[in-house]
């Protein structure tokens, strides 16, 4: 079944989007380098990495169903926080949004009928519960760590320890 030019249209917004996500976690990565918590900025990059890795699941879906991308510009992200909680409530709230904008794509999909682009999708509804989950607990952790230093550099260590991001998912099948 041919996707549809509406529902093509959205999933490579959401491409787009997710590429600026990456750049919102790439510009905290910088800051935290800033901040000297090396450990929260290695966090950060993984998450970049990861953000490009769902760009490409999309991009990937698009040329399989016989659709084009087209990037766009990307607006510059914010690049400065007033404290380490004030980052990860960006990225909670962030991922908040990010969750909104994939079940708005299976809703027009469910309408549609297209069941291929809802059983591509599953991934990233469960993918989602893991970003607002990991975003949330970290975003926690910071509100009981207020203002104690030794505190700040544990969590800093302990995020410092994240594996890499899983490899970029490559075409299933040749032709
Ligand atoms: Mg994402």
């Amino acid at each position: 079944m041919e996707i549809s030019k509406e529902l093509a249209d959205m999933i490579n917004d959401q491409l787009n989007f997710e590429i600026y996500s990456g750049y919102i976690y790439l510009a905290m990565a910088a800051w935290f380098e800033d901040q000297n918590l090396a450990g929260i900025a290695h966090w950060m990059e993984i998450q970049f990495d990861e953000e490009y890795a769902h760009a490409m699941r999309f991009w990937r879906h698009l040329y399989e169903r016989g659709a084009k991308v087209e990037l766009k510009a990307i607006e510059g992200p914010k690049t400065e926080w007033a404290s380490p909680l004030e980052a990860f409530e960006d990225a909670y709230e962030h991922e908040k949004l990010v969750t909104q904008r994939i079940y708005k794509i299976g809703e027009l999909a469910e309408e549609q009928k297209d069941r291929a682009t809802l059983s591509f999708l599953n991934w990233f509804y469960d993918e989602q519960v893991e970003e607002e989950d990991k975003t949330m607990e970290i975003r926690d952790l910071l509100k009981m760590i207020g203002d104690s230093i030794p505190a700040l550099l544990q969590l800093d260590a302990k995020l410092g320890a994240r594996g890499e991001a899983p490899p970029v998912p490559q075409e299933s099948t040749g032709p």
